[in-house]
């Protein structure tokens, strides 16, 4: 009775291998972590360049606190913007080489904002099939009609926009990395596509700041596509190792969500020494490139060594997916992974998409060659690897 019904939800998820649980980390994240006091490899956070626990960012923190204190009181339209959120949505507006850039609480936000500003109904907005959650349900709350495309399918995306002449506004939106599969997006062919139809293009590069890109600015800068995509979104939550998302684009665009996203305006801001730790992320991808080269060397370190037993296996970013199949399968490997010591949780539906479970690793500058290692060796053992599978 009354809510009762939740108790057969849980049930139901628990019987499916759906019900989802967190470990308790004891201590800070990094290539390594403490549960129940005992040591874990982790390969499944997106601290690529393992900045959530540098010295640098920390000191930047604590330094702010002491000048600015810690809350920012109200949204920024009430009770005034402070000065590290405008010397951090300077440093991005420079970054992705925008005009302009608007902070959010995070990149969830910071999508739901931008969507819902830009189209409603009337309008259609469309995207790839495996977009990030906060896409779709920015697309789904924005209340404009809401299409999608099969993964990279940019023929596709192409035919939805010629039969959509009769709406007022269109908006092609996708991520630049994908989150759970970690391959990248043909954004040069999607960039043309939207302009030929007159649709606005709005691209996610949350995953890609900090990995792609000289100095890390992401995969649009990456192709050589600064200036022509008219919203990019991006988070501190990946590679920067902080909290924040942010919309980057010309003035105008940045005036009206200002004045637009819900997101934004109903929401209280940032506290100034997040912007501090965020500003210091940046600044150290920029002032030391052995950050991203060594997250780089990781990831063909792992490439290579994966490939020894696996035919087709695509390693494009720190994202890398070892597809299991069923969910209860999935949570069988990970948790044979974790009596072994490695961190992997299971990535499950509604996540991916059912009969795709996957171990999704993620690497980090701060993993060693020797940590890879063991994690092969961990996966052999565990008989997820095996040699039969090369030919
Ligand atoms: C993580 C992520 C977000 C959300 O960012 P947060 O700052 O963590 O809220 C948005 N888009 C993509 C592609 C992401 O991976």
């Amino acid at each position: 009775m009354g809510i009762d019904f939740i108790l057969d939800e849980l049930a139901d998820l628990q019987n499916r291998s759906l019900l989802r649980e967190y470990k308790t980390i004891e201590g800070a994240q990094g290539p390594y972590v403490h549960i129940n006091g005992k040591l874990y490899l982790s390969f499944c956070s997106n601290n690529y360049l393992g900045l959530a626990n540098h010295p640098k960012i920390k000191q930047a923190a604590i330094e702010a606190i002491h000048q600015y204190g810690w809350g920012a009181g109200a949204s920024r339209l009430v009770s005034g913007t402070m000065i590290l959120h405008q010397e951090l949505e300077k440093k991005i507006a420079e970054f992705k080489g925008t005009e302009a850039a608007l902070l959010f609480p995070t990149g969830y936000m910071a999508n739901l904002g931008a969507l819902c500003a830009l189209v409603s109904k009337g309008d259609i907005v469309i995207g790839d099939k495996l977009n990030h959650a906060s896409i779709i349900d920015g697309c789904r709350l924005s209340a404009a009609t809401f299409r999608v495309y099969p993964h990279k399918d940019v023929g596709q995306l192409e035919s939805l926009l010629q039969r959509s002449s009769e709406y007022r506004r269109k908006l092609v939106v996708t991520d630049s990395v994908f989150s759970m599969d970690g391959d990248t997006a043909p954004l040069t062919e999607i960039v043309s596509i939207a302009k030929r139809h007159d649709a606005v293009l709005m691209v996610d590069d949350a995953h890609a700041m900090g990995v792609f890109g000289k100095q890390g600015k992401g995969l649009i800068e990456h192709y050589g596509l600064e200036g022509k995509i008219d919203v990019i979104m991006g988070s501190f939550s990946k590679a920067i190792g902080s909290i924040g998302g942010f919309i980057a684009g010309s003035k105008p665009l940045i005036d009206f969500l200002k004045n637009k996203s819900r997101s934004f305006i109903y929401t209280t801001a940032l506290p100034p020494a997040v912007c501090a730790a965020s500003l210091a992320g940046l600044t150290l991808i920029q002032e030391d490139a052995s950050l991203i080269d060594s997250l780089w060397r990781n990831i063909t370190s792992l490439k290579t060594r994966l490939l020894q037993f696996m035919n087709t296996i695509s390693v494009e970013s720190p994202i890398v997916p070892l597809i299991v199949g069923s969910a209860e399968d999935a949570v069988n490997v990970a948790t044979k992974l974790y009596e072994n010591g490695i961190l992997i949780p299971a990535i499950r539906p509604p996540t991916v998409p059912p009969g795709t479970s996957r171990l999704r690793i993620s690497l980090m500058a701060t993993h060693s060659e020797k940590d890879i290692n063991r994690l092969i060796e961990i996966l052999q053992y565990v008989g997820f690897l095996t040699h039969e599978r090369a030919t």
